[in-house]
């Protein structure tokens, strides 16, 4: 992913914003804008859930710090596993920018569901976006496209 040509800046966006199905339930959230990315920036989609759960899986939140779904089932080292991976690709690309969709206990970055599986938002990041913030990467939401095509 060096190649010293490129121009375009990497933009880290999650899968699902991109029209593959890789949520929960097996479908997509898919924007629109996606060609005008395209010719901004180099994509690296990213879906730490797919990757770790596959799909279509249980819904998963966070609660008191842990991953979990509403069997209790515990996902915590697995996804946190999976998102160190993402850092260190950011960190070895200097990747300054995310598009990230919200709400998600991952990807979200400015809400998140509470916990309790009870449709509740509350204020707060999801465990990629917490890391991604460490490394000062701008994050975008799916409302903020234009915001980011404008930088
Ligand atoms: Fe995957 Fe993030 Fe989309 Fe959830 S929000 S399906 S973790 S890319």
């Amino acid at each position: 992913m060096n190649d010293k040509k490129l121009l375009k800046p990497y933009l880290l966006v999650s899968s699902c914003l991109l029209g593959n199905n890789v949520r929960y339930d097996g479908k997509n959230c898919k924007i629109d804008y996606i060609n005008l990315l395209e010719n901004n920036f180099t994509i690296i989609p990213i879906c730490p859930e797919f990757d770790v759960l596959g799909c279509p899986r249980n819904p998963i939140e966070i609660n008191d710090n842990e991953v979990i779904d509403q069997n209790n089932n515990n996902y915590t080292i697995l996804i946190k596993k999976k998102i160190a991976s993402i850092i260190n690709l950011c960190k070895e690309n200097d990747i300054k920018y995310a598009l990230l969709k919200e709400k998600s206990p991952t990807c979200g970055s400015h809400f998140i569901y509470d916990g309790t599986f009870s449709h509740k938002l509350i204020k707060g990041s999801g465990l990629l976006v917490k890391e991604l913030k460490k490394l000062h990467i701008q994050i975008f939401n799916e409302d903020e496209v234009l915001k980011l095509l404008n930088i």
